[in-house]
């Protein structure tokens, strides 16, 4: 089993320094490190989450997490 404490430590160092602060693609929180609780590789990218209530929520609807993400700043209406 991996220990919670040094799953996070791994997603630290993986981080770019200018991805130290990511955001919450759910609840739209910016998260510093000591904040990640939990991430998840959805098609090949890495979303980070403030609490597993939120990778939850993410895990149940990714494609609207996914495009609210990318579409970020240029809202329209369908
Ligand atoms: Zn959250």
């Amino acid at each position: 089993m991996t220990s919670e404490a040094s799953v996070i430590t791994n997603i630290i160092e993986d981080m770019s320094a200018e991805e130290r602060t990511v955001k919450d693609p759910v609840c739209r929180m910016k998260l510093d490190e000591r904040r990640i609780k939990k991430s998840l590789v959805h098609n090949g990218r890495k979303y980070y989450f403030c609490s597993v209530g939120c990778l939850a929520e993410f895990q149940r609807h990714p494609e609207d997490y996914v495009k609210s993400a990318q579409t970020e700043g240029e809202i329209k209406d369908v």
